[in-house]
């Protein structure tokens, strides 16, 4: 039961909680659960377990793509319905375990001054709740200990401790991508955006084909080109 059935496919379904991602791999009683949301929406996780038939003691490992409180409400909610161990990366740790994660700078100008107004007087906003993980990612992660046939990599640049899932040629990202409406693929905050090109790079040359984002659909790789050859350009990495 526990074991790695490597013949048992994996399915990958992707739900929009609040306004941030949430990615369910389901594997049978290995399943497992990227990002919890935005507070508040507890419901849409019982709705999505029982529109895929799954019994939430089914996920067995909660992956936090990084700790903003966009992609860590409902954790502590969660983590008791499921019963799944947590994991986080190393970077991020203390934030999550404290509560406390500095706001991100702003790449373009608008969100440059909402980053440094944020600072000012909404010191905590985009902290999670405290919760003190059960694993940490200290580089990359098999997730063949949960029995499934991917991992856990780094992918810093949004923020220091930033992870994604890798399922074969798929990506799943959190903020290493967003896919908004208006054409936005750059994260529009970013800690270090000359390191998240540099993690963009290492992404392409993994051959990535398919990325869930962490805000907006699923998208191709040959739709990060425009903003990669564009951001690469503004900060003059060649
Ligand atoms: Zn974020």
């Amino acid at each position: 039961m526990n074991e790695t059935d490597s013949t048992l496919p994996l399915q990958i379904v992707s739900t929009r909680v609040g306004y941030s991602n949430s990615v369910l791999i389901i594997h049978g009683d290995n399943s497992l659960l990227i990002d919890t949301g935005v507070s508040g929406h507890l419901h849409d996780f019982i709705a999505l377990f029982k529109q895929n038939n799954l019994s939430p003691r089914a996920i067995k490992l909660i992956v936090l793509t990084h700790t903003h409180y966009d992609h860590t409400g409902n954790l502590a909610q969660l983590a008791e319905l499921t019963g799944a161990k947590v994991i986080v990366h190393k970077n991020e740790f203390e934030n999550l375990k404290n509560g406390f994660i500095k706001i991100p700078d702003g790449v373009i100008l608008k969100t440059k001054i909402i980053s440094t107004l944020g600072k000012i007087f909404a010191r905590k906003y985009a902290s999670p709740k405290p919760f003190t993980a059960h694993l940490i990612n200290n580089g990359t992660f098999d997730l063949k200990a949960f029995g499934i046939d991917a991992k856990i990599i780094s992918t810093p640049g949004h923020t220091n401790g930033s992870q994604s899932v890798l399922i074969g040629t798929t990506l799943i990202s959190g903020d290493t991508f967003l896919n908004l409406k208006d054409g936005t693929v750059f994260p529009i905050f970013a800690n270090n955006p000359k390191l998240l090109l540099a993690t963009w790079q290492n992404i392409i040359n993994l051959g990535v084909t398919e990325i869930y984002p962490g805000h907006g659909k699923k998208m191709s790789i040959q739709d990060v080109f425009p903003d990669f050859n564009f951001w690469k350009n503004k900060f003059k990495i060649i």
